[in-house]
């Protein structure tokens, strides 16, 4: 199967002096949910800011769809779809205003637009809240306005940085069923720090610890290998990231 991602060797040190990935290397088949799973400062999002265009490695190479995203970044960007951690929509306009101005931006023509707003509105089941200011939705309202937004420019490959943080259990079980059905269309590329949420999605899984890939195998690979008595996924995860489970419950106390 074609790989969609290739990362070959790619270093990052930050100029705090932070080495935030050490030769990081591994590459994304088409199709796939492809998880990478750390706890915080792991470097999960320096991953992705350096394969979505916003940052650039320190050395290594890397590429989306086979165009290295240092050298064109325009081409990477039409794409790639983004959901960031932090909200990234306008709070004081709808739903709609907000899929429509990044509809615009990306140049769709009018007669195209109003057909794609009303599709991914469909997708993510907002349809008839289209008109609600986002300052109004709900946190999963939001979030699926949110991955609403990133379907506009039809990506070939989305990238999703923890997209059910902080969503209560219904909500994120939603958002994962949401997940699930786009696979079906593009490739994702999934960080997460819920263990379960990748053992639920993803083909594939990269471990990544303190800027260095641990193992890259199926969720199910993984805990046939490692599993230990009766551990769970979270239990054999954590036994191979080295943190005992009062780490683990006061990452959740973040949350
Ligand atoms: P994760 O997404 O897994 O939580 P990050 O990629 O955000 O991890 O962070 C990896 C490491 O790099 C952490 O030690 C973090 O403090 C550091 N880091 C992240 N962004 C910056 C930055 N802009 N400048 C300096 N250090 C950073």
């Amino acid at each position: 199967m074609k790989s969609i991602v290739v990362v070959d060797e790619i270093n990052k040190v930050y100029d705090s002096g932070t080495e935030a990935l050490k030769s990081v290397s591994f590459d994304v088949k088409e199709g796939e949910i492809f998880g990478i799973i750390g706890v915080n400062g792991a470097g999960k999002s320096t991953l992705i800011r350096i394969l979505t265009t916003m940052l650039r490695q320190s050395s290594g190479t890397c590429t989306v769809d086979g165009i290295d995203p240092s050298v064109a970044p325009e081409s990477v960007r039409s794409l790639i779809g983004v959901l960031p951690q932090e909200a990234g929509m306008y709070e004081e306009f709808s739903i709609y205003e907000n899929l429509k101005f990044i509809g615009q931006m990306q140049g769709l023509e009018s007669n195209m637009l109003e057909d794609k707003i009303n599709e991914v509105a469909g997708l993510l089941g907002v349809t008839d809240r289209l008109d609600t200011r986002i300052s109004e939705l709900s946190g999963g309202l939001k979030q699926r306005a949110m991955i609403a937004r990133t379907l506009m420019g039809d990506p070939k490959l989305l990238f999703l940085d923890e997209p059910t943080t902080g969503l209560d259990v219904l909500v994120a079980r939603k958002v994962r069923a949401i997940i699930r059905d786009l696979s079906k269309n593009m490739t994702i590329f999934l960080a997460t720090h819920n263990m379960h949420e990748a053992y639920q999605l993803c083909s594939r899984v990269a471990i990544l610890k303190e800027g260095e890939i641990l193992m890259v195998d199926t969720p199910k690979q993984i805990f046939d290998d490692y599993k230990k008595g009766d551990q769970d996924f979270e239990d054999v995860i954590a036994d191979i990231l080295g943190i005992d489970e009062v780490d683990i419950s006061v990452l959740e106390a973040e949350l």
